[in-house]
């Protein structure tokens, strides 16, 4: 494989296991970040030298960087987004990133002749705003509710970034092939003390930050299979407007907390497997936005179904519990958690 393709956010936690699976692959990678100073730490960790993987400065809300970052690209992974653990003052800090990124990054990989776009989606534009209680696990043709209950500034990011691409692309997309990979709650190795949102679940267990497990859940997908999926989905022919969830099993927290226990039984000494109690949630959502904004999850079963990803991409998940104890072992080795 000698095409050349646009990984954005090299800096994030998902795009570093891409960059790597591509490199290994034999692909030359162009990456962005938006600080330069970035590059320097990050090559050592995604590997490939300065022929096989270079580095642009570009950012999801300024047009600077991209022509340079595209030239000479067949596809592109567009996996830069906004994601934060905190509430944002205003919606817009995610919506407005997110959608003009995504837009902006269309624009100039069908100026650049790029033929396949894969876009890093989320459950979350799939799975939210739905009456609770329905108890069915979601498909790619569902769509979140913008208009429902639950729907906090990331969900909303992610479902109008989305949207936004598929219209942009069927209005003015010509031959460009536009995929979404919509991954669960990603879990995994990490690399760095740099890691995204989605390990903190993982790092406040461990650390024993919580005095017991909220009653909530979510599906939970390891971070190198998230990797291989976006793979299959640059590479697959005939994919043009196919959507893919990437997601692995449905967990309570109480069962990640569980499984640490009987894992990692010498490690997880602080990790709480009691549940907290509904009441006590909300009491701590008083004082705290970001509990704030999840409390309407609290008893919520939100699953989706991976198995188009599964038949058409002959695509692979390993077993949850190696997801969660690989996270785990990481977060020790690099010593963010003291256990
Ligand atoms: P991450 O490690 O926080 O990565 C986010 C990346 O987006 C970083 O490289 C960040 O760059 C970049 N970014 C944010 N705002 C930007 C801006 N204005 N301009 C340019 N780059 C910007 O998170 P991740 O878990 O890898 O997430 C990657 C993608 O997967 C996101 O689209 C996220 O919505 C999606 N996703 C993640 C999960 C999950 O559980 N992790 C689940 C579903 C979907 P900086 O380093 O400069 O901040």
């Amino acid at each position: 494989m000698t095409d050349t393709v646009l990984v954005t956010g090299g800096s994030g936690y998902i795009a570093g296991f891409l960059i790597r699976q591509l490199l290994a692959e034999g692909w030359r990678v162009h990456t962005t970040v938006r600080n330069p100073a970035r590059e320097a730490a990050l090559r050592p960790l995604l590997g490939g030298d300065a022929d096989r993987l270079r580095f642009f400065v570009a950012d999801l809300t300024a047009d600077a960087g991209w022509a340079e970052a595209m030239a000479g690209c067949s596809h592109v992974a567009h996996v830069a987004s906004p994601f934060s653990t905190t509430a944002p003052r205003h919606e817009d800090e995610l919506i407005v990133p997110a959608r003009d990124g995504v837009l902006r990054a269309l624009r100039f990989a069908r100026a650049a002749g790029v033929t396949r776009f894969v876009q890093t989606s989320s459950v979350a534009a799939i799975a939210y705003g739905h009456p609770r209680g329905t108890m069915r696990r979601y498909t790619e043709a569902d769509w979140t509710d913008l208009a429902g209950p639950g729907v906090y500034a990331y969900v909303k990011s992610k479902t109008i970034a989305e949207r936004a691409a598929r219209d942009w692309v069927a209005a003015e997309g010509g031959a460009l092939e536009f995929v979404s990979v919509n991954p669960s709650a990603v879990l995994g190795p990490v690399w760095s003390a740099d890691f995204s949102p989605s390990i903190e679940t993982v790092r406040q267990l461990l650390g024993g930050l919580l005095p017991g497990c909220p009653d909530l859940g979510f599906g939970i997908v390891d971070v190198r299979d998230v990797a291989d999926l976006h793979v299959r989905a640059l590479t697959a022919p005939g994919l043009a407007g196919e959507r893919f969830i990437a997601a692995g099993p449905f967990l309570k927290l109480i069962d990640v907390a569980r499984i640490l226990k009987a894992e990692l039984p010498g490690e997880a000494r602080k990790v709480p497997t009691r549940r907290l109690p509904d009441w006590l949630v909300r009491i701590a959502a008083v004082f705290n936005p970001m509990i704030r904004q999840i409390t309407g999850e609290l008893g919520n079963v939100r699953d989706t179904d991976a198995s188009h990803a599964l038949a058409v991409l002959g695509w692979q998940t390993r077993p949850v519990d190696q997801s969660i104890v690989d996270c785990a072992r990481s977060l020790i080795d690099l010593g963010v958690v003291k256990v």
